[in-house]
This record gives C-alpha cells, sequence and structure tokens, in this order.
C-alpha cells in the first residue's frame, strides 16, 4: 500500500471539467498538496494508506471558488457609503476615506477580515487590487489562502506611494525580489485609463512583459468612462489599451458593463478575459456586461466580488447566482448561463484569467488540491437531483463546510483553521469604531 497525506470521499465529486459530469460515491487522494488519483472509493481504499481520511457522506466536493477581483483591505468601509453612482462614490467617499485611513495596520486588518469571510464562502483563491502590496501578500501567506496581488498603480498619491513613479518603482522591486511562495503571484494592477496616463499605461506593460504577468485593470465599468475617453481621444478605452499594445491573453479587463460590436471583436480577437461583477456593476447602476453574448464568442469570463464597499460582501455563490440570473433575463432565455457554465466561470475560468489553469480550477490529477466541501444534509438543501444547479441556485456560503488549499484544510467543520474568529471579529468592531469618528 502507498503511504499518502490525505483522501477525502464525498457523496457527489464535480470535477468541473469542460463537461458537467458528476461522480457519486467517489474519493480524491492527495499527496503533498496535490492530487493524485479519483476513483470510487472502495478502489482508492485498496490502492492507498491515508495519514488522514476525510469522510463527507452528504456533501458535495468542487474546486474552490476563484474570486477574480477584488480589494481586500477595503473590507473595512463594508456599508461606509451606499447608493451613490461609481464616480460621487469615489471621489466623494472612498478616496477621501482611503486617504484619511490608509497604513499597514489597515490594510493587514481589512485584510484579515477579508480573507477570513473568503474561507468561509469557499474562496481558494483571489485576485486583488490595492495599495500596499506587500502587506496584502505577506498577510494572505500567513493565512495559507491563494492569491494573485495587484501591483497597484495610479497618479495620485496615497500613503502608499507619491506618484505614478513611484508606484511603479514599488512594483519594479516586488517583482525582482520574486515571490515568496507558490501560493502568492503577482499581476500589474494598473486602475484604470482614467486614473491612469497612457505614458505609465505603457511602463505597466513593460513591466508585466518582462516579469510575465498578467494585468489587471478596470475597463469599461461605466457609460461615463466610455464618452469621456470618446470626447478626450475619438476612442473608447478598450480600443485604445488594444492601441497600446496592452490587449492580449495576458489582459483581465474587469466590468465591461458598456460592450458594443467593435469590442467584441477586439475581446475576441486578443483573447483577452473579462471579469464580471454583476452585484457591484447593479449596485453602483453602472450597467450589465452582456455575459450570455460573451459567451457565445467564446470569450473567457471569470466572477469577481468587487471590493466589499460597493458589494457589500465577497459571497462568490450569491455573485454566480446573480450572474446566472442577470443573464438568463438580459437575454430573454431561460437556458442562457447554467448553473454548471457559471460555476465554471468562477473556477476554470478563474483560472485561466490568471494564467494559473494548469495548477487549479478543476479537480484533476496533477492539479493543486484547492477545494471545498458543501454540506448538503441540510433542510434548505433537500431533496438533491442535480448537484451544480442546486449549488448556485439553492445554496448559500454557510452551507460551505471544508475548504482546502494545497491540501491544507484552512476550515474545517465551518471552523477557521489557520485565523481566529474572536479575533478577526475584534478587528472589524474596533476599525468600525475608529472610521466612524
Ligand atoms: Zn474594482
Amino acid at each position: 500500500m502507498e503511504k499518502i497525506d490525505l483522501i477525502i470521499e464525498a457523496e457527489f465529486i464535480l470535477p468541473m471539467a469542460a463537461e458537467a459530469s458528476v461522480l457519486k460515491n467517489h474519493a480524491l487522494a492527495i499527496h503533498q498538496g496535490k492530487i493524485i488519483a479519483i476513483e470510487p472509493y472502495a478502489t482508492l481504499q485498496k490502492t492507498y494508506q491515508a495519514k488522514e481520511w476525510v469522510q463527507r457522506p452528504h456533501h458535495i466536493l468542487l474546486p474552490g471558488f476563484i474570486n477574480a477581483h477584488t480589494h481586500i483591505p477595503m473590507n473595512l468601509f463594508r456599508g461606509l457609503a451606499d447608493d451613490y453612482p461609481l464616480m460621487t462614490w469615489l471621489h466623494e467617499h472612498i478616496w477621501p476615506a482611503e486617504k484619511e485611513h490608509l497604513n499597514e495596520d489597515f490594510i493587514r486588518d481589512g485584510s484579515l477580515l477579508a480573507i477570513a469571510e473568503m474561507i468561509r464562502g469557499g474562496t481558494t483563491c483571489f485576485n486583488d487590487h490595492f495599495f500596499f502590496h506587500d502587506t496584502i501578500a505577506e498577510t494572505t501567506l500567513s493565512t495559507g489562502l491563494r492569491a494573485t496581488v495587484g501591483l497597484c498603480v495610479a497618479e495620485f498619491p496615497t500613503a502608499w506611494a507619491q506618484d505614478a513613479t513611484d508606484y511603479l518603482k514599488k512594483a519594479e522591486t516586488t517583482l525582482k525580489q520574486g515571490s515568496p511562495s507558490d501560493l502568492i503571484t503577482y499581476a500589474m494592477a494598473p486602475h484604470s485609463i482614467y486614473a491612469v496616463s497612457e505614458q505609465t499605461l505603457q511602463k505597466c506593460k513593460s513591466l508585466a512583459r518582462t516579469f510575465h504577468t498578467p494585468i489587471h485593470i478596470h475597463v469599461h465599468e461605466t457609460k461615463v468612462e466610455v464618452e469621456e475617453s470618446l470626447a478626450k481621444t475619438g476612442k473608447r478605452p478598450l480600443r485604445r489599451l488594444h492601441e497600446l499594445g496592452l490587449l492580449d491573453s495576458h489582459l483581465i479587463a474587469v466590468h465591461m458593463t458598456q460592450i458594443n460590436e467593435e469590442d467584441i471583436a477586439l475581446l475576441k480577437e486578443t483573447q483577452a478575459h473579462v471579469v464580471h461583477s454583476p452585484q457591484c456593476n447593479m449596485k453602483l447602476a453602472s450597467g450589465i456586461c452582456p455575459v450570455e453574448r460573451l459567451h457565445r464568442e467564446s470569450i473567457n469570463i471569470a466572477i469577481g466580488t468587487d471590493g466589499v464597499a460597493s458589494n457589500n460582501d465577497l459571497n462568490m455563490i450569491e455573485e454566480m447566482r446573480t450572474a446566472a440570473f442577470l443573464a438568463k433575463v438580459v437575454s430573454e432565455n431561460a437556458a442562457a448561463i447554467p448553473a454548471h457554465t457559471v460555476l465554471r466561470m468562477g473556477s476554470y475560468q478563474g483560472a485561466k484569467a490568471l494564467g494559473l489553469e494548469k495548477k487549479i480550477g478543476t479537480l484533476e490529477i496533477g492539479k493543486e488540491a484547492d477545494l471545498i466541501s458543501i454540506d448538503c444534509d441540510q433542510i434548505e438543501l433537500l431533496p438533491l437531483y442535480h448537484p451544480h444547479a442546486q449549488l448556485i441556485y439553492a445554496a448559500n456560503r454557510e452551507n460551505v463546510n471544508d475548504v482546502w488549499v494545497q491540501g491544507k484544510m484552512l476550515l474545517k467543520n465551518r471552523e477557521l483553521t489557520s485565523l481566529d474568529e474572536e479575533k478577526i471579529k475584534h478587528i472589524g468592531r474596533s476599525w468600525g469604531e475608529k472610521i466612524k469618528k
């Protein structure tokens, strides 16, 4: 018998490969953080002797969710400014609040609050976009979660950097040092084409090319953004990014609520990725990304919650459900974006946007063991006919029972293993008191 680290058996396993398969009464064998076998558990029992055997008899096992767009330290601004349109929200509320409170403690504490929320909701990897990337990377690493940490670039001064040159210098220093762990990767993260000059965008591109990172940027979030760009340059932001040489399979375009035929052709031709954040787009009345149409054109779509100051949570199950419902009503087609399709957007397609699809995003032999279990032995989840649909249309994040990253358990029967829940709640409360003043 071969000795291995872990076997997890479950009633249903959803590998989340291209076809919507469901494995019944199977188990996963995991060794040194990787999936080494997926077989009926009677078979695995004969082959392997595992140090740990986890039985989940009424559970669905599937890849962890990949939240493809976050600003995690902003968890401390949850509910600070609601019911405003994007530009008012940014200029009159969020940017002034950031100016007042941003420092290393804020970043670390906000990140911890967000990471605890994400683990409890079944997210195993997130793609962040915020200042103080070194603190975000270090904090994430201390919790065992996986992330692509954005190296933020803007023109305006913050507590993190003085100007574009300073942001770029900090990004370059980090890229030269390299990642402290294979759980952390980096992306260049210029804010947007309206907050970053074309010259700075080109410098971001050159750093991204040199160090082989994606570029993570807000694009076509609102009608105003597109109109201002047209008035200033005669061109739409996506076209300008293309002319600057940024549009290719390493570009992660977040939002894309304003899309015409030219944009679709550009996205298709360049294989750029789109991150869909339906709840944030709906809450800020920014618009609707035509996901059903983009999906038909084979454009890669990932799902992101955005920061909680505009959502107001990091709930991937809810975000996927909203994406599916919105796609159906917009396309007047109940068959648009079925459960398996939207779950792929929240897992494999998120990994693809981050360039991590060979490592994570599906449950396959050789991939890293980033996975979650959903407890279906609940009144709200019975009876259970179709696991994919049950997850998207009936389950909630509270049904996430366990979370593993690289085979290491971060949530066990809903208990956080790498974080102290009481300490995290205290952080949330005490910052709330401070910011209210
Ligand atoms: Zn954002």
